[in-house]
């Protein structure tokens, strides 16, 4: 790279994402450095990073796990200063620490600390898309006003970048911003797009109906046939959801009505989402289903690096397939573009509703097919209310949290 030694904060460090992230941040060792390393729970995992990577700051949000991790640096003789809990990820990710920030945290967990991202101007590689789902008026609009540069980190919607001239102008002119130059263009300009079409591996059960679906178990769910991937997004793939909150994703990162996105399944995953414009061009993104692409793409930019990926060799795969996805089989697709439409707290809830179920179901709480069902019933049962605030969209996933948590208990 060219441009100057970027310091990076890995959100989500010893998960998938962030795996992946500092794989591509290790091979490019004088033009990327991991700064600030942040994790869940998973201190030992965490420690194991240090010692590779080598940041100044590590964050671990579980607070029963700071002083493990304050003695384990110690005694491996590393110089990182030990932190603990979400407020501390805000203030380092605000800070000088670093100045490109990899949002890989999962679930709404993630929200506090990508929209710190947003506010302090970062170039903000953005995976967790909880976050938008839950505040993406919020998230964009500060973005927009503070400069920050955002580069979607889920394949489909770095593909979309890719092809979206007036997404990239927008990182083009970050410097510009942060140097007091011009302001980067706003997101609800997109000159000549029809439409964004977005592709979907159909997930693991793709092909079967929804009486197939009652008996399926966590292992079956999580067991992606295509991407290696954290346990909550393998299930929200393996029931649709995951391309609902994509819906959802699209919706706020590049200004486009819920009627202009459409959902295609691929079972094949090589090519990655495309765009449609005015003139019946059709731009789209092809490569290997491995999001160390995204990732070099949000480092890089406007730069192509190298992300150890390989190249694509379309004549051993041989074909590509479309098909449209099934939404009785599937209904959490469904859900969320009526939640996209219903707009005000609706996503919110439909997010917070899945998180809870999703993780009763990996814990064996709950079957299969109950996910849609307490998505559904949480978002009847909570009518959409204006998102007016960050308090309100809080206020909404905290009641849509209770709700379902109430509905799996009484369905015990
Ligand atoms: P994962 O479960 O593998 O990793 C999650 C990470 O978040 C872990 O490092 C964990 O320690 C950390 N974490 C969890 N709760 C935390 C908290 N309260 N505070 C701080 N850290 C916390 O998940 P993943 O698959 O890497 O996904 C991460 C995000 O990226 C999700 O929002 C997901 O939807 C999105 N995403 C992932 C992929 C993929 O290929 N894995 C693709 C597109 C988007
Ligand atoms: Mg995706």
């Amino acid at each position: 790279m060219t441009t100057p030694a970027r310091n990076v904060a890995v959100l989500g460090a010893t998960g998938s994402i962030g795996t992946s992230a500092l794989d591509v941040i290790a091979r490019h060792g004088d033009a990327l450095r991991a700064t600030v390393l942040a994790a869940g729970g998973k201190v030992d995992a965490l420690l194991a990073l240090c010692e590779r990577h080598r940041p100044d700051h590590a964050v671990i949000a579980d607070p029963a796990g700071f002083a493990a991790l304050r003695d384990g640096l110690h005694e491996r003789g590393l110089a990182t200063v030990a932190h603990c809990g979400d407020e501390a990820l805000v203030e380092l990710v605000s800070s000088d620490a670093c100045d490109t920030v990899v949002a890989a945290i999962v679930g709404a967990a993630g929200l506090s600390s990508t929209l710190a991202a947003a506010r302090a101007g970062k170039r903000l590689l953005l995976a967790n898309k909880e976050s938008l789902v839950l505040a993406g008026e919020l998230l964009m609009q500060t973005a927009h006003e503070s400069g920050a540069c955002i580069v979607p980190i889920d394949s489909e919607h770095n593909a979309i970048f890719q092809c979206l001239p007036a997404a990239q102008l927008r990182v083009a002119q970050h410097g510009a911003a942060q140097t007091g130059g011009a302001q980067p263009v706003h997101p609800a300009s997109q000159p000549g797009l029809k439409r964004i079409l977005l592709t979907a591996s159909g997930g693991p059960f793709r092909g079967r109906t929804r009486s197939d679906l009652g008996q399926v178990t966590p292992e079956q769910a999580v067991a992606h046939p295509k991407w290696s991937m954290g346990p909550k997004i393998s299930v929200d793939s393996a029931t649709l959801m995951n391309k609902g909150l994509e819906v959802i994703e699209a919706h706020h990162l590049f200004a486009v009505g819920g009627d202009r996105i459409e959902v295609l399944v691929h079972p094949q995953s090589l090519v990655h989402s495309l765009v449609e414009f005015v003139d019946g061009s059709t731009l789209a993104q092809l490569g290997l289903p491995d999001m160390r692409t995204a990732l070099a793409v949000g480092f890089g930019w406007p730069e192509r690096i190298e992300s150890g990926v390989g190249g694509l060799d379309l004549l051993a795969h041989g074909r590509l397939d479309f098909e449209r996805p099934d939404l009785d089989a599937f209904p959490c697709l469904r859900l969320a573009f009526e939640a996209l439409a219903a707009g005000g707290t609706a996503p919110a809830v439909l997010n917070a509703a899945n998180e809870v179920a999703v993780s009763a179901f990996l814990q064996r709480r709950i079957g299969f097919l109950a996910i849609p069902a307490l998505v559904e019933d949480t978002l009847a049962a909570l009518p959409s209310t204006p998102a007016s605030s960050l308090a309100a969209l809080r206020e909404a996933d905290a009641l849509a949290r209770r709700h379902a948590e109430q509905a799996i208990g009484q369905r015990a």
